[in-house]
């Protein structure tokens, strides 16, 4: 383990819990160690949902949960190079998109804390009806209970934050288990929470197995909601042995955009190679397809290529770097046999392939609509152009697919764009803007194989809270 490595314990009730048995977590670039946080499993977890059950008991005013995320958002913003550095070095992240996730997390927080001070039912118009004569009715919003939050490795920091902070928000205590090859920027954050004055049981984080510790939080009655973001698989199969329980669902994507001949092609070619390969693609709206139609297509490919071979390519930990690895050499092995696979039935390659054991930014060109490539969630540096005859054209291929998280469209025209956003089935739609977009108060998530749900605070309030009717005799 290097000398700088960081040691971290699971938390549980307040206090920092070793088990006796540690997992290490390696740098995806160097396979260097750089922490060890404590293993724990079913046991930890059931302690964990213990805690969290009896946090309930005392329930925390809304003004004082508002005022912890603050504090936290402060925090961050206090320690935010070395969470950034944490999130690079467990990652694999380039240093300056970490950076960008710690802001990002700090925005998170912030919000939920307006959401926390204004968390508040709604009148019902009992008068409307001549059974509600003299009548008062509103309702009341009521925390859901226990949260069962589980997260991904590609944003390890911000994607705890879309979970944590929230369910605070709403006044709901946490069991979070965070992704084994990440865990410990969940864990600094945690430390954060604390030092901002959260009580002891309200953020329990339990690192270990990923199904002993799934399996508590779907066993246990008293955990309401699980809030899950991560693949399909696992998603849609917590859903089905929760059955009872709200399960809510971040999944996966194969995000495309659509280049219209009247876009301004320049542009849509800097968003779009700024955003298709940030961290590697491994984000779950980097942009995979991209239709242009066929006037443009060549200028668009003029445009598009050299700012993809123009990114720095490299270790996460340099400034300058744009693209660093993928997370494993699992993942690694797996693009490479997709690229390969393409190539093989046809396709251009216009940029990219392997240096060293990295992946540059690549880009494929004539690759047919059933290749893994086009049709899979590639999660990896990975774009497909293709030439359309038309927006409609455009709409279509781009639907064509399992799943429904973000699309976009450049365009100069109100139809196309209005177009678009009418028939685009997808959570959410751009227009001149890259799909990978997002700001941490937009309702974000996805429908078919995406997920079911809508994060962002506002809205993740809201599934974490129950409406209950108060109707008063006047
Ligand atoms: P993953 O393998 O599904 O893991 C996600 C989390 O689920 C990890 O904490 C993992 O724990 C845990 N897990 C695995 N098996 C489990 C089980 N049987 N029961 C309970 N928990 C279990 O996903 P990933 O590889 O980390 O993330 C990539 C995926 O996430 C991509 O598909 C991406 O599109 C999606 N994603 C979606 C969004 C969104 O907002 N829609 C955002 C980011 C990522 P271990 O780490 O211990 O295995």
């Amino acid at each position: 383990m290097a000398a700088t490595a960081t040691e971290r314990k699971l938390l549980i009730d307040g206090e920092w819990i070793e088990t006796g048995d540690w997992l290490e977590v390696r740098s995806p670039y160097s396979g260097d160690v750089v922490g060890r946080v404590a293993k724990g499993g079913a046991a930890e977890a059931r302690r964990a949902v213990d805690a969290a059950a009896r946090a309930l008991q005392s329930p925390l005013p809304a003004h004082k949960r508002a005022e912890i995320l603050v504090k936290v958002a402060g925090l961050i913003g206090r320690r935010h190079e070395e969470l950034a550095r944490t999130i690079s070095d467990e990652a694999g992240k380039p240093i300056k998109a970490a950076r960008i996730e710690a802001s990002r997390a700090m925005s998170t927080y912030t919000f939920a804390a307006v959401e926390a001070r204004k968390l508040a039912g709604e009148m019902v118009p009992m008068e409307g009806a001549q059974a509600g004569e003299g009548k008062l009715g509103f309702t009341l919003r009521k925390p859901i209970g226990v949260v069962g939050a589980i997260s991904p490795f590609n944003f390890p920091c911000n994607l705890v934050a879309h979970k944590i902070a929230p369910a605070l928000a709403a006044g709901c205590p946490v069991v979070l288990k965070p992704a084994s090859q990440t865990p410990l920027s969940a864990l600094f954050l945690a430390e954060l929470e604390l030092e901002a004055g959260l009580p002891d049981g309200w953020l329990n984080v339990v690192v270990g197995p990923a199904s002993q510790i799934g399996d508590v939080l779907v066993e246990d009655d008293r955990v309401k909601l699980i809030t899950f973001t991560g693949s399909g698989d696992v998603g849609w199969g917590l859903q089905e042995r929760a059955p009872r329980k709200r399960v809510k669902l971040e999944l996966g994507n194969s995000t495309p955009a659509i280049v219209a001949a009247d876009a301004d092609v320049e542009a849509a070619a800097t968003k779009l190679a700024g955003s298709a390969f940030a961290f590697a693609g491994q984000a779950c709206i980097s942009v995979q397809r991209i239709y242009v139609e066929r006037p443009v297509y060549d200028a668009f490919v003029e445009a598009f290529v050299p700012k993809v071979e123009a990114l720095t390519v490299g270790d996460p930990a340099d400034d300058e770097t744009d693209v660093g690895p993928v997370i494993d050499e699992g993942s690694r092995s797996r693009i490479v046999e997709w690229i390969d696979e393409a190539k093989a039935a046809g396709a251009t390659l216009l940029a990219g392939g392997l240096e060293g054991e990295l992946i540059r930014p690549t880009v494929l060109g004539n690759v047919p609509d059933d290749q893994k490539v086009s049709c899979e969630e590639v999660f990896g540096p990975v774009v497909v152009l293709n030439p359309i005859d038309s927006v409609g054209e455009g709409i279509e291929r781009a639907n064509g697919t399992k799943y429904g998280l973000q699309a976009g469209i450049f365009t100069a025209s109100i139809d196309s764009a209005l177009r678009a956003a009418d028939e685009l089935e997808f959570g959410g739609v751009t227009v001149n803007e890259a799909p990978a977009f997002r700001s941490d108060q937009m309702p974000y998530g996805g429908i078919k194989a995406s997920g079911n749900t809508k994060e962002g605070p506002a809205w993740a309030v809201r599934e974490m809270t129950e409406e209950r009717l108060v109707v008063i005799q006047r």
